[in-house]
């Protein structure tokens, strides 16, 4: 497990995991707020289309970003995401397009050279799959309702069906995402993770005054080993945009509604 290395490009601030980095035919970045041409409290990378930020500005921001990639905003397939677990596969990209409108799709794969896959972030876990066996890559945002729902295993379970991928070739990436001190819940969260996860989870959920704190990095990290992920396989970014560098990340659970979003992309070369 290696922390995420920050990549400056300009004026761009971004995330790239050591593990995926050695891949010459993959890219992908975990964007933060900077480098794009919003303003306001969109200021500046700004992917979030339903808020005051214009659309030509929030489409702007995401040619931006996928041209670090080398590619451009019309190869990208975007998610809806409503907290489901559903999963899409893109097998093409002719213009830049959402994935699941108005039903919500919050996980995408493809083995498709050329497709940029989407997704967003603001304290929740973006997290980033590839298989070097098959050349197959996955994207899904998982928050805690994700995380009870088990998005991330549907996820690999889908690449295996799809792909004939096996988890011990495939490498997972968590995005900066919240921090176990800052995620205070009701029981409602405990709940929810035993339900799920049984007895596993309690050593990463511990109460707090009235409050639980809940360690979600900690609970996907066990997850990710259990859907047979092998462990040095596995990045997992310290940072939390809630409590970390205010000039670098949105955090839902400190500014609330009026905010913009962070994106993370990743995709295959030709
Ligand atoms: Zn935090």
């Amino acid at each position: 497990m290696s922390e995420l290395k920050k990549q400056i490009k300009d004026d761009l601030v971004y995330f790239t995991s050591p593990q995926l980095a050695v891949y010459p035919k993959l890219r992908h970045g975990f964007f933060t707020k900077t480098g794009g041409v919003s303003t306001g409290p969109y200021e500046s990378l700004n992917f979030r289309f339903n808020s005051q930020d214009t659309p030509e500005n929030v489409v702007r921001n995401f040619d931006i970003a996928a041209r670090v990639l080398g590619s451009d905003v019309h190869h990208v397939a975007r998610t809806c995401q409503m907290h489901t677990d559903n999963i899409v596969e893109v097998t093409k990209v002719e213009e830049f397009v959402q994935m699941g409108e108005g039903s919500g799709v919050d996980a995408l794969i493809t083995n498709v050279p050329g497709v940029v896959l989407c997704g967003f972030y603001a304290d929740c876990q973006l997290i980033m799959l590839y298989d070097h066996k098959h050349k197959a890559i996955g994207l899904l945002h998982a928050g805690w309702r994700g995380i009870a729902q088990e998005i991330t295993r549907k996820t690999i379970e889908k690449m295996q069906e799809r792909y004939g991928s096996n988890p011990n070739d495939m490498i997972a990436v968590v995005g900066p995402s919240i921090c176990r001190s800052c995620f205070a819940t009701d029981d409602d969260v405990p709940e929810r993770m035993r339900e799920t996860f049984g007895d596993m989870v309690q050593e990463y959920m511990y109460r707090e005054g009235d409050k639980w704190r809940v360690d979600l990095k900690n609970i996907t990290y066990a997850m990710l080993l259990r859907a047979d992920i092998l462990p040095y396989n596995i990045d997992i970014s310290n940072i939390c945009p809630c409590c970390g560098d205010k000039n670098l990340f949105w955090s839902h659970r400190r500014q609330g509604e009026e905010r913009g979003v962070q994106a993370g992309m990743i995709t295959l070369l030709d």
